[in-house]
């Protein structure tokens, strides 16, 4: 019974599409962008079965509860959206700071939206830079008139995006990894970001200088050494027809 099974998987509905979805595996290298949470496919995930339709989505995507209670909002549930409510297609994430057009956990007594992705973020994670582990606040620890700054890219988080942060070292950083993103876009460090690079680059047109000054050096010595061995053996060459 199971041998005479079709070959091809089975499909499936999903109330975000209008097509039937089928299970797939994704690789990184196809840089597959889940229709739900943006972020890049990587193992198990559903594709539509339109050849023409570019509809996919994580396995967790496609499991997600239609509604939860999150810490961060603790008042009202937060509601499952296939796209954002707003007219402009898109919305702010009271998360990570950043802009979101796919699902979104909204709240709409308080227009509140998280990122799927970010609802998901664990309440306890260690980081490469500091030893010890840290705890998700939804809001920066901010004393009086104080201005908390990541402590890895050093860009303010403002009063109520959420971060990872150590009490004993009173150390913090973005909910997502953020020393990357700093790399890529060179810009937004504003005129330190150009100091650096710049100075980057005259240090290494002086260090291809020296380099090249120590080749010609050695080349150099390299001269020298033939010449006085050809002396030397010249010399030596008579001394010894001297003593024949
Ligand atoms: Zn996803
Ligand atoms: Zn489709
Ligand atoms: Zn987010
Ligand atoms: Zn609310
Ligand atoms: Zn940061
Ligand atoms: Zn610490």
């Amino acid at each position: 019974m199971a041998s005479r099974k079709p070959a091809t998987r089975p499909s499936v509905r999903h109330p975000s599409h209008n097509h039937p979805l089928r299970g797939c595996k994704a690789q990184v290298e196809d840089e597959i962008i889940c229709s739900g949470c943006d972020i890049e496919l990587d193992g198990a995930a559903f594709k539509c079965t339109m050849s023409d339709c570019d509809y996919f989505l994580h396995m967790s995507c496609f499991e997600l509860p239609r509604e939860i209670r999150h810490k961060s909002h603790p008042d009202h549930p937060l509601v499952l959206l296939f796209s954002p409510p707003y007219e402009s297609g898109g919305f702010g994430c009271n998360a990570c700071t950043q802009d979101g057009s796919g699902y979104v956990y909204h709240c709409s007594i308080c227009k509140y939206d998280v990122h799927v992705g970010c609802v998901s973020m664990p309440e306890t994670m260690k980081h490469d830079e500091h030893a010890h582990t840290l705890t998700l606040l939804y809001s920066p620890p901010l004393q009086e008139g104080r201005i908390f700054n990541c402590d890895v890219c050093h860009e303010t988080i403002p009063r109520s995006f959420w971060l990872y942060y150590c009490q004993k070292c009173d150390w913090g950083t973005h909910l997502h990894s953020c020393a990357v993103e700093e790399e890529e876009k060179p810009k937004r460090g504003g005129r330190e970001g150009g100091e650096s690079s710049g100075r980057g680059s005259a240090n290494s047109e002086l260090a291809a200088m020296l380099k090249a000054q120590r080749e010609m050096e050695k080349m150099q010595i390299a001269l020298d050494f033939e010449m006085q061995r050809a002396k030397i053996e010249k010399k030596s060459r008579k001394h010894m027809l001297k003593m024949i």
